[in-house]
């Protein structure tokens, strides 16, 4: 399955046959357009991890809280003011983001 006619300038990801076509069309159009940048941002935010200043410990936005009825995938940013670190108390405020 070839979606580009043969007078296309082919780019060099579309040249190995075992590669999804489809697959390809959105890694060019996502590479291609300005936004790809907000959504690689937002990826970035959406996976960064903070650490309590307190104790130490680190929130992992792919496990969440379950204790604290944290879905997995919630973003730091997603946590209600409310909560807490489960392991000593300190507040949302006492988190750093981690590098
Ligand atoms: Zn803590």
């Amino acid at each position: 399955m070839n979606l580009l006619s043969p007078l296309d300038p082919v780019p060099a990801i579309f040249n190995t046959a075992n590669r999804a076509p489809l697959l390809d069309v959105i890694i060019l159009l996502v590479f291609r357009c300005d936004w790809a940048k907000y959504f690689a941002d937002l990826n970035l935010i959406m996976a960064q991890k903070y650490q309590c200043t307190i104790c130490g410990y680190i929130y992992d936005p792919e496990k969440g809280d379950p204790d604290s009825k944290i879905a997995p995938g919630s973003s730091f940013a997603d946590l209600p003011e409310t909560w807490t670190c489960p392991q000593c108390g300190a507040a949302k405020d006492d988190f750093k983001e981690m590098k």
